[in-house]
């Protein structure tokens, strides 16, 4: 920018849950309210990676419980982490900001595949950039895939979007009433106290990269802009 200082690059995990607005499906005004959020940022000079989850259409785990096969009922997931990637694309455009799909699951008529390198470039010329289809494997989440995407294209943040929850609680809130909000908490400390922020593999990939990570509630008006500008929003994580 014109300070000559860096642009800010970070990596935007957006849960599934959010983009079905509470049911399975997308939640158009969802959808179009985040768009609209991440193009001011972008607008501002930002640059944003995305990674959608899948909650709101199929999760391996739970179509396994009913009965599927793991690893064919992950990759229905990852197909779903898809479609939100196309709607979000749409609403973006709409709002005037350039976007690429690059998916983990080759599908060239709908997205790029992923190219590390083609999105790191995309990124520099102010596109957002949408990772699809998860890590394309099995008995991963999207949340370890926002982590590997974030250290591979050279993001400096981790900004982790929740539906339902607005950081990091000592105990669960939805459950125990005096449950607290921390500032701040390490990988080791969720990992050991199980404090539910995302799945094991994906805190410990953090700890043993050093990334620097910040949970927040994406369903408050705003949120999305102020969190990929920089503000302090919800738990710090790190190492
Ligand atoms: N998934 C997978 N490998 C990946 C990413 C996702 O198998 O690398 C599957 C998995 O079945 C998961 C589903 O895709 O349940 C949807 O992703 P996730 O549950 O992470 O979405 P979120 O909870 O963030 O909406």
């Amino acid at each position: 920018d014109a300070s000559g200082a860096p642009a800010r690059r970070v990596l935007l995990k957006l849960s599934g849950e959010a983009f079905g607005g509470g049911s399975v499906g997308l939640d158009a005004t969802v959808v179009r309210r985040i768009a609209a959020e991440v193009g001011e940022a972008v607008r501002g000079g930002v640059q944003v990676a995305i990674v959608v989850g899948g909650g709101n259409f199929f999760r391996g785990a739970e179509l396994s419980q009913a009965g599927m096969d793991r690893a064919r009922a992950d990759y229905m997931g990852m197909l779903g982490t898809v479609m939100n990637c196309l709607a979000l694309q749409d609403f973006l455009e709409q709002a005037g900001v350039t976007t690429r799909v690059q998916t983990a699951i080759a599908m060239g008529q709908v997205a790029e595949p992923y190219i590390p390198l083609r999105a790191i470039r995309h990124l520099e010329k102010g596109r957002v950039v949408i990772f699809g289809a998860g890590a394309g494997l099995p008995y991963f989440s999207t949340d370890t895939v926002s982590v590997q995407r974030a250290l591979e294209t050279h993001c400096e943040q981790v900004l982790m979007g929740k539906n339902g929850v607005d950081g990091v609680y000592d105990a669960d809130p939805r459950k125990v009433p005096d449950a607290r909000k921390l500032e701040h908490v390490t990988y080791t400390e969720a990992l050991v106290k199980n404090l539910g922020v995302m799945d094991a593999t994906a805190l410990s990939m953090c700890r043993d990269n050093d990334v620097r990570m910040r949970v927040f509630g994406m369903e408050e008006k705003g949120n999305v802009t102020r969190v990929l500008r920089g503000e302090p929003l919800g738990t710090l994580v790190t190492a």
